[in-house]
């Protein structure tokens, strides 16, 4: 059983399907659905798509091939960092909506033979003994229905609607304060943005970055990310937040001096970044941002819920016999922390000493100078957000 149809739950769900496990999963939303995003598809994320099998419709879905990512200082100092640096051979960085990409991955999951139920909500853990046996599903009509199963993936994003529950449960006798959001990230599709064709642009201000790109239909994402007390001085008006905080990046100003938004803005609040619980309780799995959540700006979210999906998806193959005689999940548990490990830590420290870097300008200034020096230090700087 599988909650939340993003990139993480559907890929977990596809490898497990393909290779002959019985899986269902739930997405309480209908798609297509907006998301808030980057919407920057980077190239190693086209080889999970490949083995995923569905490349070529992802490469067929209107995007935009985007060849490098370009960070702009806030005085426009820049520095560049080329697509084919990541991946294997060549391939580019995609632009691409989330609405299209997600519906896509989900329709691929459906012909892989998942059941996919759509518009339900995983509202509650079904336990057994502290053991996790599957999950209770809201419909959209207020149905609901218990499903029980041998492993449960909570992949619903940062949310952690599953994780969040046995957590809850634990601190039932020591409430923990819930700390206030420091950030508040916002994302529209614009028309009328001077984004140079193939490119991805970053701009660094005080306090946050934003990101712009284009997508299908001629439109360009932009998406951006502001402390929360700039936004609360700005009546927490997205368009008054771009001009009076995103703006004091004189490359965003021009870029973005004749934009207009698309389509509604969308908003939410970050409450923080880094490794979360991957194992919440015995059955119960978290992959995606559900486990990690990464800085944003190196755009490689969306690539580490392809892989943690994947990872998720071969521990339990491999222990899926044990697991049907009623043991096994203590194996299981511990190669997906194992392998989790080995892929993720050393990244997931090198793009939050960049984040921070990133939020202080005069910093990033000095960052952009020095590195924009040599090739060799971008390109090792670069890797450093993947390894
Ligand atoms: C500001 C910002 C910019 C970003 N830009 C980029 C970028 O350019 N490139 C990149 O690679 N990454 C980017 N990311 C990160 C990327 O969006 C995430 O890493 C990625 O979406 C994680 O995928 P996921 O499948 O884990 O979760 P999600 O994509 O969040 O999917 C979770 C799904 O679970 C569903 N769900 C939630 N609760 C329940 C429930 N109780 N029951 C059933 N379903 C449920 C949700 O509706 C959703 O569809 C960005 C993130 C932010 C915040």
């Amino acid at each position: 059983m599988i909650a939340g149809g993003g990139p993480a739950g559907a890929c977990a769900a596809i490898h497990l399907s393909v290779r002959g496990a019985r899986v269902l999963l739930a997405e309480q939303k209908r798609f297509p659905r907006e998301k808030l995003c980057g919407e920057f598809i980077s190239p190693e994320c086209l080889e999970h798509f490949a083995r995923l099998g569905c490349e070529e419709r992802m490469l067929s879905a209107g995007g935009a091939r985007l060849l490098e990512t370009v960070f702009y200082a806030r005085g426009g100092g820049r520095v560049s960092v080329p697509s084919e640096w990541f991946g294997s051979g060549g391939a580019t960085a995609l632009g691409l909506s989330r609405a299209e990409m997600d519906a896509q991955l989900l329709e691929r999951a459906r012909e892989a033979g998942v059941s996919v139920l759509e518009e339900s909500h995983a509202s509650g853990l079904l336990m057994d003994n502290g053991r996790v046996r599957g999950v209770q599903l809201k419909n959209g009509s207020g149905g609901v229905q218990d499903i029980h199963s041998l492993v449960t993936i909570d992949a619903t994003g940062r949310t952690r609607a599953l994780a969040r529950r046995v957590e809850k449960q634990g601190l039932e006798n020591h409430p923990a304060r819930k700390r206030p959001a420091r950030l508040v990230a916002f994302k529209a599709h614009l028309e009328g943005a001077r984004a140079a064709e193939g490119n991805c642009e970053i701009y660094f201000y005080r306090g946050g970055y934003g990101g712009l790109s284009m997508v299908e239909g001629g439109l360009s994402n932009l998406c951006f990310i502001a402390s929360a007390r700039d936004v609360r001085a700005c009546g927490n008006e997205p368009e008054k937040v771009l001009r009076e905080v995103v703006f004091k990046n004189r490359r965003a100003a021009w870029t973005l001096e004749h934009a207009r938004a698309a389509s509604p803005w969308l908003a939410v609040s970050l409450e923080g970044f880094g490794r979360r619980g991957l194992v919440p309780a015995d059955g119960l799995l978290a992959a995606g941002d559900a486990a990690s959540f990464i800085d944003p700006f190196t755009g490689s979210g969306m690539l580490m819920a392809l892989e943690s999906g994947e990872l998720a998806a071969q521990a339990i193959l491999k222990h899926l016999p044990a697991l049907r005689d009623g043991a096994g999940f203590e194996k299981l548990s511990g190669e997906y922390r194992t392998r989790y490990k080995e892929r993720f830590q050393s990244r997931l420290r090198a793009c939050a000493a960049l984040r921070r870097a990133a939020f202080v300008p005069r910093l990033a200034e000095i960052m952009i100078f020095m590195v924009g020096a040599s090739d060799r230090v971008r390109r090792r700087l670069a890797r450093a957000t993947r390894r």
